[in-house]
This record gives structure tokens, C-alpha cells and sequence, in this order.
């Protein structure tokens, strides 16, 4: 379900342009929870407001939510697509959300449980700002990012469709609307003609082009040095960091090689490198570093010119722990 497609539905009932926004408007801010006596509805046409009801019930069935599991660091909430699909969304502390752009992912990093399965099949955008709208429900939102189960470059058209809502009628920041992707030539070509400009989290979790190749599998064969070069252009156009992602891995990516890799990479870049210690699933063969050596990278960055941050792991990163809620409805048979 496209966002395209829910004004065409506006529009065969009658609605103008100023009728639409205003409708969509309220959907995207949650103002619609008793959609039948919304303010908003007072200015519109007879016709247009006959038509809200089913319109409305049609935007409860894109997606609600089927349980919701709090953690430290935020709130997994399991949510059902009308055709019976589940994806997973994470209500982030102060303010933000994750949401999921596809069912199931086809880059199959080997340390996450969405990848298992291979992509299931995309969200459309009207799924995608509705995960937005069920989490306005639950609390106030400042930041959308698009962090959740699926690659954002795989899904692009839909995800930008989402994001130029959401900066638009949804009423984000441009800056608080974070698109997470691998790295995809496609994005760097996209992001910066959009109206609607996000900032941009990249998947780094190595320096070494061969070790990457491994761990990201179907991800673009794009070499590190030139990932960083493509978004340090982005950054410097839109006058955001970028916010590079690294889930730790216990001998594999946290050696004192790759801390010289990142210096190398990112001393005088503007960018900012979240360490994030990979959440252990059982099902995985990977392990979470010890919290020390994690802060030891971090300092170790700094003192050599690099923004590092080390983040424990929430639903705000692929940490293995993305997909598992899923994959234990299935399991449970639930879906
Ligand atoms: Fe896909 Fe992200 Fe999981 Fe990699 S970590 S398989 S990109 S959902």
C-alpha cells in the first residue's frame, strides 16, 4: 500500500489537494484516533467526509500492533501487515522510533536473524509511515529511522515516498528522519536530489573489503575507502554527520587493526562512529566483545581525532537482536 495510493482514494471521493493534505495530515501526526469526530473533518466536503470512515478503517488494517515487548533501552513492539505479514518496530528512547522497510532482508549479514530468511517482500510507504503512526500513539516522536528489518536501499522509492511524507506532512526535521542502508550507489544518486533530505547511518563493521564481503554477503561491492568518500560528499551537502554504524563482534571486527582502519578512514571526516556491542542470540554463532575493550576502542578513537560513541545495543541497531521477535512468532506459529 502506497501513500500514492491512499490519495487517489481521497481524490475519487472528491477531495482537493488542501482536502487530502489535511486528511493525511492528521494520519501522520495521529491525530485520527476517533477519526469520525477529528476537527479537521469539519472543512471537509459532504462527500469526503462520508468517504472517512471506510478510509480510516482502511488505514487501521495496514499495520497494528500484536505485542509489545519493553527492554532497557526501549520497546519492540510486533506489528501485523493486513495480509497477515509481521515486521518489527522499536520505540526509542527520547523521542524516536525504528521502522522496518521490508519482510525480511535479501543482504543476509550473517550476525542478524532478519537476513536468515532472504526478503519476504517489500513495504509499501502508507506501511511504513503507519508503523510512525502507531508509535505517536504509544509516545511523542522527534526522530523516524528507517533502522529496522530490511535494507532502505532495496526499498528505495517506497522509503524515500515515506520520508518525503514524513518531512512534509508528518512534520519531522529533515535531520531526524535517519535512513540506514549498507551503502548503495543508488542512494548516494537519490538522497541528494530529494526535497526532503535525511541524514544518513552507514552500516560500516569493517574496514577490510574482503572481511566485509563475508559478513555482508549480498550487500554492493562498494570498498570501504570509497563508501566513506561517497557519504562525506552527502554530509558536506547537507551539513549533517554521518553517523557510521559498527556492531562489535568478539574477534572479529574488534582488533586494534580496524581501530587504525577507522583512523585511517575517518579522522577529519565529518562523522560520527557508534560502537555497538552485538546482542548474542542463541541461534548465532557470534559473540558480544567485553564491555571494556569496547570502551577502549572508543577512547582510542578519540584520542586519534575520531567522534566515537559507544552505544549499548537497543532495537536502534541491526544487532541480531532485529528479527527475532518474528522469528519466534513463527516458530510459535503465529504468523
Ligand atoms: Fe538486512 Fe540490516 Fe539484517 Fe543486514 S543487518 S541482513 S541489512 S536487516
Amino acid at each position: 500500500m502506497h501513500i500514492e495510493h491512499l490519495r487517489q482514494r481521497l481524490r475519487a471521493a472528491g477531495a482537493k489537494p488542501g482536502h487530502e493534505r489535511r486528511v493525511l495530515q492528521a494520519w501522520a501526526r495521529a491525530c485520527t484516533l476517533d477519526a469520525r469526530r477529528s476537527r479537521a473533518d469539519d472543512f471537509l466536503p459532504l462527500s469526503v467526509r462520508a468517504a472517512l470512515p471506510a478510509f480510516h478503517d482502511e488505514l487501521e488494517r495496514l499495520a497494528r500492533v500484536l505485542s509489545e515487548h519493553p527492554g532497557e533501552d526501549g520497546t519492540r513492539l510486533l506489528v501485523a501487515l493486513a495480509d497477515g505479514q509481521t515486521v518489527e518496530s522499536v520505540l526509542l528512547p527520547r523521542g524516536g522510533v525504528c521502522v522496518s522497510t521490508q519482510v525480511g532482508c535479501a543482504v543476509g549479514c550473517v550476525f542478524c536473524m532478519t537476513g536468515r530468511d532472504g526478503l519476504l517482500r517489500q513495504l509499501g510507504s502508507a506501511e511504513i509511515v503507519a508503523q510512525v503512526v502507531l508509535a505517536r500513539r504509544r509516545q511523542a516522536l522527534k526522530k523516524v529511522v528507517f533502522m529496522g528489518m530490511g535494507e532502505p536501499a532495496h526499498n528505495l522509492d517506497e522509503v524515500l515516498a515515506a520520508i518525503g511524507f514524513l518531512g512534509t506532512s508528518g512534520g519531522f526535521g529533515h535531520k531526524n528522519l535517519v535512513f540506514s542502508t549498507v551503502g548503495d550507489r543508488r542512494v548516494f544518486e537519490r538522497l541528494p536530489q530529494g526535497g526532503v533530505k535525511p541524514a544518513l547511518a552507514l552500516s560500516l563493521h569493517t574496514t577490510r573489503a574482503e572481511l566485509r564481503e563475508t559478513l555482508l554477503p549480498r550487500a554492493p561491492r562498494i570498498a570501504p575507502d570509497e563508501l566513506v568518500e561517497l557519504a562525506e560528499r552527502y554530509a558536506r551537502a547537507t551539513g549533517y554527520p554521518i553517523q557510521y554504524q559498527w556492531t562489535l563482534l568478539e574477534g572479529i571486527n574488534d582488533g586494534d587493526d580496524e581501530v587504525d582502519g577507522i583512523a585511517r578512514l575517518l579522522a577529519g571526516k565529518y562523522a560520527v562512529m557508534n560502537l555497538i556491542p552485538y546482542n548474542t542470540v542463541a541461534e548465532l554463532p557470534y559473540r558480544r566483545p567485553p564491555w571494556e575493550r569496547a570502551a577502549e576502542m572508543a577512547r582510542s578513537l578519540h584520542r586519534r581525532g575520531v567522534l566515537a560513541k559507544l552505544r549499548r545495543s537497543a532495537g536502534q541497531d541491526v544487532d541480531g537482536g532485529c528479527g527475532q521477535l518474528r522469528a519466534r512468532a513463527a516458530a510459535a506459529g503465529l504468523q
